[in-house]
């Protein structure tokens, strides 16, 4: 079937080559898709062609602005500009941001061959049919490498305060709302008016500077993120967002660190010691105690690789501050006494770290 394909393009080689690709999951027929776009040297595929080619099915959630993939792991979410791929709580980074072309949500041949199968746990039969985008130049290897080598160190000096600055990032912004609630209340407003409340305590209370990653409702690169706790003053690094569960009674803070170092663990097996915590374990056990005495449900302090948290020894901690799913919570999470209440625990285990590390 494809080598008589194959044939015919060869007998007509003078026809014009309009942009078109095969997709399909290894060994199995390849499927035909002509609505095609070239953007960037990249192919652009509408998500919803691609999907049944490699036996999977979505849709567009307008609410929550993305694309929802079904797969025998739970729903894979794509939105439009956005550098994820989200399952569960987990993020993967795309190579290419999705992008709306012609009405459709598209994606890249990197996307269909690397996260398509990861979703389908097979391997991608993907080909460009039409050789004038083959060669696509290797260039810039985009800003993922160079994402991936920024590391964010403490840089401690001898001297001098115990905490001289706090960055923090009110996730999402822009186009890229986060989770966006059965009743319209979108994420990126929460974090960032946290946020605001949270550097307005600590500036007024500890007189430090705070570097926000973002002030305002406009989109941020996960490298403008990072440039805001890479000031060579930051002690600490806060990610506030919120989330979203299948069930409308799940609540709760969730922390999210980077993973323990494997390479320091190694070092106190050897030692027949037990690896001391990293600071950033140890800034989230003490937020988590500040918000437990606050009255705030702690779920727990979850080491996960998530990209957004950098890599390197900055102490850094993710907070999930609740659950948007959950009405409830949600109409806590907006309502000023509450907001006070959590901004106040943040504070609070910020500041006992601070003294625990001068100990
Ligand atoms: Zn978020």
């Amino acid at each position: 079937m494809r080598f008589l394909f194959f044939l015919i393009l060869f007998l007509l080689p003078f026809q014009p080559v309009f942009a078109a690709v095969d997709v399909a999951l290894r060994g199995q027929n390849p499927v035909h898709l002509e609505d095609v776009y070239q953007q960037d040297s990249n192919i652009y595929v509408a998500v919803d062609d691609v999907l049944p080619a490699v036996g999977l099915s979505g849709y567009w959630d307008s609410i929550a602005h993305s694309f929802r993939i079904k797969t025998s792991r739970g729903w894979a979410l794509i939105s439009p500009a956005s550098s994820y791929l989200k399952i569960a709580d987990n993020f993967y980074p795309l190579q290419d941001k999705p992008r709306f072309i012609d009405g459709r949500l598209r994606v890249t041949e990197s996307f269909i061959v690397n996260q398509l199968s990861l979703l389908t746990g097979r391997s991608i039969y993907f080909r460009n049919l039409d050789p004038d985008t083959n060669t696509k130049p290797e260039d810039d290897k985009n800003g993922l490498e160079q994402f991936f080598a920024f590391l964010l160190n403490k840089k401690t000096p001898s001297s001098g305060p115990l905490l001289r600055a706090v960055a923090i990032d009110p996730g999402h912004g822009g186009l890229d709302t986060g989770v966006v609630s059965a009743s319209g209340v979108k994420e990126k407003e929460l974090n960032l008016e946290l946020a605001g409340k949270l550097a307005k305590k600590l500036k007024m209370r500890l007189g430090i500077p705070i570097y926000l990653s973002r002030d305002g409702d406009y989109e941020v690169t996960a490298e403008q993120r990072l440039q805001a706790a890479a000031h060579e003053d930051v002690d600490i690094w806060l990610l506030l967002h919120a989330q979203s569960a299948f069930g409308a009674e799940t609540q709760g803070v969730t922390l999210f660190i980077r993973p323990e170092g494997e390479g320091r663990q190694q070092v106190a097996q050897a030692e027949g010691a037990v690896a001391p915590a990293s600071e950033s374990m140890q800034l989230a056990r003490e937020l988590a105690k500040a918000m437990n005495e606050a009255g705030i449900e702690v779920l727990g302090i979850i080491p996960s690789s998530r990209l957004s948290l950098g890599q390197g020894n900055l102490p850094t901690v993710q907070v999930e501050m609740g659950f948007m799913s959950n009405p409830g919570e949600l109409e806590k999470l907006q309502s000023a006494d509450y907001q006070n209440q959590l901004v106040q625990a943040l504070y609070q285990g910020i500041q006992r770290f601070a003294q625990l590390s001068e100990e």
